[in-house]
């Protein structure tokens, strides 16, 4: 058997990054790799302006009464120097006036006639946001690499970019294979199931902002699984399939990867999701995950996850891991590593994993009604209350 660490290091490897870029609007880059290094040709904010609606002063001023001068709103251009002995009424996001140097908030001046008197300590700098605070001048605003999240495109436009480059979004070709399946919507005949995988694999092709090419199902029949693979090889970028993979007489995915390309089959040292099959059809990288539908999931989020993002370029660091106590035990060691279906509550003594009763792989609803993955690695027990790893579905999926 293959650990995870072995299974990730090798495809990880193989995995050469896409070369196309595309120049996108920003609303539209949502998810998508940043395929430039963003420099900031200003600084945000670009004046000292103030964090407060109040009074800008000399700080060394504030004790005596002072006349107001000037006024200053969000949006008017920087003003002339503040005279001596002398504020300016101004308000929040407004440029501070040369030779001010403390904004002191409403709430603690009185202005009768054209005089403000301030109470409390003035101390020089406070409420002001200093220009260059957010983003300096010059300074990477985000690095070529990162996956693109609200706040980023909020941050990007903050230094005025109004579309960026990024990688062009991976096409990934799903196929199902099972002569059982039957998709949603038709009439399931008797022995056949509902094609779940599809779904699954097209919703966390999606996640990943890729673009999920439908491969249909196969049937389990070598020429047609050949045609099948061959023709998804042309189209996409990475071809992943379900199912087919096991060494039983219906499983033709090995034999036809084999023979259009190059495949690895591997016992991957996991539970659920053992056979794994790595390879490329021609030149396209071939993903084959288990048949079982929680193996898919969590195969997926393991291996073909980290895979597909390292080939659309983006240079993100792993999902990073929680502690949690075990609201369960694990008496007997196991021989993979386990990763419990959980859902994770907050509890008073910190964070709580809560697994779904039954964690057979066939059972989907294990993943549908959990928030995230245990990690119980091998050889190990757990005794109720121990600290386990675990890992956010939201991050992985
Ligand atoms: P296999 O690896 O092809 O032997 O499949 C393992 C198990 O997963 C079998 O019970 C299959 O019926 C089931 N399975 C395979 N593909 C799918 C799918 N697309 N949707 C739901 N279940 C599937
Ligand atoms: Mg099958």
């Amino acid at each position: 058997m293959l650990s995870l660490a072995d299974a990730l290091a090798r495809v990880l490897a193989a995995a050469g990054p896409t070369h196309a870029t595309v120049r996108t609007g920003l609303v539209d880059a949502l998810g998508a790799v940043l395929a430039e290094d963003v420099l900031a040709h200003l600084a945000v904010p670009g004046d000292d302006n103030s964090a407060m609606d109040g009074y800008a002063l000399r700080a060394a001023d504030a004790a005596r009464p002072l006349r107001v001068s000037q006024r200053m709103a969000a949006g008017d251009a920087p003003g002339v120097a503040l005279a001596p002995g002398t504020a300016a009424r101004i308000f929040t996001g407004a440029v501070v006036p040369p030779g001010a140097d403390a904004v002191v908030m409403q709430e603690n001046c009185l202005e009768v006639d054209g005089v403000v008197t301030v109470s409390g300590a003035v101390s020089p700098g406070q409420n002001i946001r200093p220009r260059g605070q957010d983003i300096a001048i010059g300074s990477t605003v985000i690095a070529r690499g990162r996956v693109l999240r609200p706040q980023d495109l909020g941050l990007l436009a903050s230094v005025g970019r109004s579309a960026v480059q990024v990688y062009r979004p991976l096409r990934v070709a799903v196929l199902s294979t099972g002569d059982e399946l039957v998709e949603p919507g038709g009439t399931l005949r008797a022995g056949g199931i509902y094609n779940s995988n599809r779904y699954t694999l097209a919703g966390l092709v999606r996640s990943l902002g890729m673009v999920f090419v439908d491969g249909g199902i196969v049937p389990d029949d070598p020429a047609a699984t050949g045609r099948a693979l061959a023709a998804a090889a042309e189209t996409a970028d990475c071809v992943i399939t379900s199912g087919g993979v096991s060494v039983g007489e219906e499983d033709h995915v090995k034999a036809q990867v084999e023979r259009l390309g190059q495949l690895d089959l591997w016992r991957l040292a996991i539970k659920p999701g053992k056979p794994l099959a790595f390879g490329r059809i021609g030149a396209t990288p071939f993903i084959g995950l288990p048949g079982n539908p929680t193996s898919v999931f969590v195969t997926f989020c393991l291996v073909a996850r980290p895979f597909l993002l390292r080939l659309q370029g983006a240079s993100e660091p792993p999902p990073p891991r929680l502690q949690a106590a075990a609201a369960f035990e694990v008496d007997k060691p196991g021989l993979r590593q386990d990763y419990l279906r959980v859902s994770l509550s907050a509890t008073s003594a910190g964070l709580q994993a809560t697994p779904f009763p039954n964690q057979s792989s066939g059972v989907l609803s294990s993943v549908s009604h959990s928030n995230a993955l245990a990690v119980i690695p091998p050889g190990t027990i757990v005794a109720r209350g121990d600290s386990v790893e675990v890992m956010l579905l939201d991050l992985l999926a």
